[in-house]
C-alpha cells in the first residue's frame, strides 16, 4: 500500500536514458516538483494584501510584491493589448489541409533531393524548439514576470508553442516522414544540436528552481536570458527556417506547409515583439541593470548566434536550392540582428546590412484574418477536427 511518503515525488534528478550534456538539464524533473513548492514560497503572499486593494503604482514587471491575481486595474495596456490580439489569431493545425504536399512528397519526380533535405532539416529543428520555448515559459519565465497581465499573455503564447510543436508534428505525420529521425534530429544533426545548446544553458537559469531574482546579478541574469529567448531564439534561430519553407511556398510546393509555417510566423512575430516589449520594461523599471559589459556581453552573444545559424543555413543548402543559396542568409541574418539589437537600445552590429528577402517582411505583417470556413473547409468543426475532401 502506497503511504503518503511513497506518494511524495522525490526531489532527485533522474537521467533521461541517451541524453548527455546540456540537453539533459531541461529534463530533470525535479525542477517541475522543486519549482511548485519554491514558487509558493516565493509568491508574494496573498494573505498579506487581503485587506488592500492594490493600485497601478503597485504593479512591476519583476519583483512585484503587489497581488499578483488581481489582473486590474492594468498598468501594461500592450500587453493585455497583445493577449487580446493573439486570442484573435487562434487557428489550429488540422484546419489546413496537407494533401496537395501529400501528393507531391510521395511523388519520385515532386521535389528534389536538396528540397527534400532542407524540409527534413527543417522540421529537424522546429520539432523540439518550440517544445523548448513551451518549457521555457512554463517552468521558467512566468515564475520571474511578477506581473498579472503579462502572466495572461505569456499563458496564451505557451499554447500557440503547443500549436507550433502539434503543426510540426501533424507535418511529419502527413509525409509519412521517419518520426525517431525528425524527432531526434536535435541530438544527431550537429548544426542544429549546436543551436539548441547555445540555448540551453539560459533556459536552464529561468527553469533552475532555486533561482531567483531580486539583485543586480540574478536581475541581470534573468534579462540576458529573456534577450536570448525573445531575440535570439524566437527573433533570429527561427527565420531561416521560416524563409525556407515560406520560399518553397512562393513556388507552389508544400503549399500546406508554407500556410502552416505563416501562421506559426504570425504568432512568433507577436511572442518576439512581447518579448521585447518586457525587456524594454525592465530596462525601464531597472536602469541599473543595463551596464556598459551587459550591453557588450549581449552584442557578443548577438554575433555568436548569427554565426551559428549561418551554420545551419549552410548544412540545409549545400548549393542554391529555391532561388536561395546560404550566402544570401548571411546577409539577412546580419539585417534582423541589427534590428532585434536595435529594438532593445543597442547599436546596429553589422552597418549596411540589407534584406534579400523583401517578401518576408509581407509574410511577417501578415494581416490577413483568413477565413478557413469560407475557403477550404468542407465540413464544420465537429469535436475539435475538421474533415478535408
Ligand atoms: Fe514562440
Amino acid at each position: 500500500m502506497l503511504t503518503f511518503e511513497d506518494e511524495t515525488p522525490k526531489a532527485e534528478t533522474r537521467s533521461i536514458p541517451g541524453l548527455d550534456g546540456p540537453l539533459q538539464g531541461l529534463f530533470k524533473e525535479s525542477h517541475v516538483v522543486e519549482a511548485a513548492s519554491d514558487a509558493a514560497a516565493e509568491e508574494p503572499a496573498i494573505a498579506g494584501s487581503a485587506n488592500r486593494r492594490i493600485s497601478v503604482e503597485d504593479k512591476q514587471i519583476i519583483n512585484c510584491n503587489a497581488d499578483v491575481n488581481q489582473l486590474v486595474p492594468f498598468k501594461y495596456k500592450w500587453a493585455w493589448d497583445k493577449y487580446l490580439g493573439a486570442c484573435a489569431n487562434h487557428w489550429m493545425p488540422q484546419e489546413i489541409s496537407m494533401s496537395r504536399d501529400i501528393a507531391l512528397w510521395r511523388d519520385p519526380n515532386g521535389l528534389t533531393e536538396d528540397e527534400r533535405r532542407l524540409v527534413k532539416r527543417n522540421l529537424g529543428f522546429f520539432v523540439t524548439a518550440d517544445s523548448l520555448a513551451a518549457n521555457n515559459i512554463v517552468l521558467g519565465t512566468y515564475r520571474h514576470i511578477t506581473n498579472p497581465e503579462c502572466r495572461q499573455y505569456l499563458l496564451r503564447q505557451a499554447f500557440e508553442e503547443a500549436i507550433h510543436t502539434h503543426a510540426y508534428q501533424y507535418i511529419v505525420e502527413s509525409l509519412g516522414l521517419d518520426e525517431g529521425e525528425i524527432f531526434n534530429a536535435y541530438h544527431e544533426v550537429s548544426s542544429i544540436r549546436d543551436k539548441d545548446e547555445f540555448l540551453i544553458p539560459f533556459i536552464d537559469t529561468l527553469t533552475n528552481p532555486h533561482f531567483k531574482t531580486g539583485t543586480l546579478e540574478t536581475d541581470q541574469q534573468l534579462l540576458r536570458s529573456l534577450i536570448v529567448f525573445a531575440c535570439i531564439m524566437e527573433g533570429l534561430f527561427f527565420y531561416v527556417g521560416f524563409t525556407q519553407i515560406l520560399a518553397l511556398g512562393r513556388q507552389n510546393k508544400m503549399t500546406g506547409s508554407a500556410e502552416q509555417y505563416q501562421y506559426i510566423l504570425r504568432d512568433e512575430s507577436m511572442h518576439c515583439n512581447f518579448g521585447i516589449d518586457v525587456i524594454n520594461q525592465i530596462k525601464m523599471e531597472n536602469p541599473h541593470l543595463w551596464t556598459k559589459t551587459f550591453r557588450e556581453e549581449i552584442a557578443a552573444l548577438m554575433q555568436k548566434a548569427v554565426a551559428l545559424e549561418y551554420r545551419y543555413a549552410e548544412d540545409t543548402m549545400p548549393r542554391g536550392v529555391l532561388g536561395m543559396n546560404a550566402p544570401m542568409f548571411k546577409e539577412y541574418l546580419r539585417y534582423i540582428a541589427n534590428r532585434r539589437c536595435q529594438q532593445i537600445g543597442l547599436d546596429a552590429l553589422y552597418p549596411n546590412a540589407n534584406n534579400p528577402f523583401p517578401w518576408m517582411s509581407e509574410m511577417m505583417d501578415l494581416k490577413k484574418e483568413k477565413n478557413f470556413f469560407e475557403t477550404r473547409v468542407t465540413e464544420y468543426q465537429t469535436g475539435g477536427a475538421l474533415s478535408w475532401d
